[in-house]
């Protein structure tokens, strides 16, 4: 008699009861369904959901993707409002001294949830059970599976063909209990030394290499949270020597911090954290509720040769530092519907392997180009400027909305990396960036070659005497201007297009190369030739100074230069000079044939 097809059910056991466990016990029970094949579903986990601490919790940062979500509907599992910790507004990136923040692109539903994976910290009593993982393990009760509260231990694998499984699970080693099964599906994540056991099997078996993390549940007074966590992921990239990145996540009242090494992470990387300068400057050191070391998936695992044991979830691959719960999904899907479609045949877990390769293996090589790309990044200060340069100043445009983008779905983890990738590489992209590139280039040297004679920051701007003067001082004043620095610019035209540009200049100016004027000597002179001019104010007055001063001198062999100062970035909307912009004639007039001004009303 054939298993399933006769009424004796096909007995499939799963090791571990976490997302990934109950996702397949999910999927197999629906194929079973739409196949009309009965089954029988044995989940074996030793731990309890409803504990809060590492006891009830599968270790994990608890971010779920929009893109989880959308599958999860997908599946008509709905996720209740009381197991959600928070909703995430946005991403704010921290890049040395820097931070820039991202929000969801345009047109993309939902936002991204918080969780706690068992239920809540070390200590903590919920009124209700919020565990992720309970829910998900409830939800696979009620899609018929049976679950076994202990451990496996160990594992008996037959010599015949078609002989069963048997599972041997217990508390301790030394008294165990025996289950038979036809399939298995090891869904035991990295976090027990299962893996390593089963490495010594003889089945072919490689648990995937990991790296040991940081994780800490901290309770910051509540107007840190507030004000500067709020509703948002906080992703520190510091310049340190063992911690590559730190991720911290709204959950209600708590706070989660997450720290990934370049290595391991070691014990003491929680004051290390705290002393970054970035974190120092925000947060005061809070001692954690709980806090544990898990390891977490960089590569996928070597699997098994038997066709009837199957591996998904961590203990088989994850995508690259992100979404490793949408990974569990994935895996669990492709693994039921290998073994439900190719039941008659021996070869369902090369039929799972091949396609676990395609659609999520395959794309952690386009993962690990990309958090590559971000590490260099983000240690390079020069670099890191350049590219946040590229999103800030380009404000709303193409360019900028499709860097935030790319960031966006890097950090959240909703689009495949390929995706991610090909959208680095779309030419208008790096045209737009190319052309950037130019342009400040360009404007940077015209700065540098327009500055080149001047006096050097926070020195006095000395206006040189006529030889021919008599050196009396007419006034001698000392004026102290606002302490907020003051633009310059020395390439003043005679139109108003040149003026303006002129401005944009000014503006263009780095913060280091923005001159401040402290105080000013006046002495008299009699000739203007070859002398230098300083207008204080880019109003209306200063500029038609300006301008009429280059047009009365622009035919002497020897012209002055003339310098303008002016403080306000006026070519934005919040700064200008309060008046009602009413230009009454004679006025006009006056500035086009004064000033070569082209009359407003032209
Ligand atoms: C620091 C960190 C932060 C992360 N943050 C996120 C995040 O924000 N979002 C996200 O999507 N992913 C995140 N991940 C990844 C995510 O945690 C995993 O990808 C996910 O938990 C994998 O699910 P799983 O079911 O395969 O394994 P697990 O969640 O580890 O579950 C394995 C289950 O197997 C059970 N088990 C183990 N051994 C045995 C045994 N011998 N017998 C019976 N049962 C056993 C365990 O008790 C456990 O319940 C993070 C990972 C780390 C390390």
């Amino acid at each position: 008699m054939v298993r399933g097809e006769a009424g004796s059910p096909w007995r499939l056991g799963i090791i571990g009861g976490g997302p990934a466990g109950s996702f397949f016990a999910h999927f197999a029970s629906r194929w079973s369904s739409r196949l009309q094949i009965p089954v029988s579903l044995i989940i074996f986990d030793g731990k309890s959901f409803q504990k809060s601490g590492p006891q009830g919790c599968n270790l994990c940062a608890g971010v779920i993707s929009r893109s989880l979500q959308l599958r999860l509907k997908e599946e008509g599992i709905f996720l209740p409002a009381k197991r959600i910790m928070s909703w995430v507004e946005g991403y704010r990136l921290h890049i040395q001294d820097e931070s820039i923040r991202l929000e969801s692109p345009p047109g993309r539903q939902g936002k991204v949830a918080t969780v706690f994976r068992g239920n809540g910290p070390r200590y903590t009593r919920f009124p209700d059970i919020v565990s992720f993982d309970d829910f998900l393990l409830n939800w696979a009760q009620d899609m018929g599976a049976r679950v076994i509260p202990f451990p496996v231990q160990s594992l008996r694998f037959p010599e015949k063909d078609g002989d069963p499984i048997i599972v041997l699970y217990g508390s301790s080693p030394t008294s165990l209990a025996e289950e038979e099964v036809d399939w298995l599906i090891g869904a035991f994540g990295v976090n027990t030394n299962l893996g390593q056991k089963l490495q010594h099997f003889g089945l072919g078996y490689v648990p995937p290499a990991t790296r040991l993390t940081f994780q800490a549940e901290l309770k910051f007074p509540g107007d840190i949270r507030e004000e500067i966590i709020g509703h948002d992921i906080h992703i520190f990239f510091p310049r340190h020597r063992l911690i590559r990145y730190a991720t911290l996540i709204p959950k209600g009242q708590f706070t989660t911090l997450t720290i990934i090494g370049w290595k391991d992470i070691s014990p003491d990387i929680l004051q290390q954290f705290y002393e970054l300068p970035e974190i120092k400057k925000r947060f005061p050191p809070s001692k954690p509720t709980c806090f544990c070391y898990p390891r977490i998936v960089i590569s996928s695992c070597r699997p098994p040769k038997n066709p009837r044991f199957l591996l998904v979830g961590d203990a088989a691959f994850c995508r690259y530092y992100k979404n490793g719960l949408e990974s569990a999904f994935l895996s669990a899907r492709l693994a039921a519907q290998a073994i439900f479609e190719n039941y008659s045949r021996k070869n369902s877990n090369k039929i799972y392997y091949h396609r676990a390769e395609k659609f999520i293996i395959k794309d952690n090589f386009y993962g690990r180009i990309l958090f590559r790309c971000n590490d260099l990044i983000a240690s390079f200060p020069p670099l890191t400027k350049f590219n946040l340069s590229l999103i800030r100043k380009t404000c709303e445009s193409f360019l900028s909305r499709q860097l935030k983008e790319i960031l966006w779905d890097i950090f959240t983890g909703e689009k495949p990396y390929r995706q991610i990738f090909r959208a680095c590489l779309q030419p208008r992209l790096l045209w737009e960036i190319l052309k950037f590139s130019i342009i400040e280039i360009c404007k940077k040297r015209k700065n540098e070659i327009s500055h080149s004679g001047l006096a050097a920051p926070h020195e006095s701007h000395k206006i040189s005497q006529p030889e021919d003067s008599n050196k009396t001082e007419v006034s001698r004043q000392d004026l102290f201007l606002s302490s907020s620095k003051v633009m310059m610019n020395n390439n003043l035209n005679s139109t108003s297009g040149e003026i303006s540009s002129a401005f944009d200049k000014a503006a263009a100016l780095s913060p280091t190369s923005l001159y401040s004027v402290k105080s000013l000597e006046i002495k008299e002179t009699t000739s203007l030739s070859n002398k230098t001019i300083v207008v204080i104010g880019g109003g209306p007055a200063g500029t038609s100074f300006a301008i009429k001063l280059r047009r009365l001198v622009r035919h002497q062999p020897q012209p002055p230069r003339i310098f303008l100062y002016e403080g306000k970035p006026l070519e934005k909307k919040s700064h200008y000079n309060q008046c009602l912009g009413v230009l009454s004639p004679p006025l006009p007039e006056i500035m086009e044939k004064e000033l070569a001004f082209p009359s407003p009303g032209l």
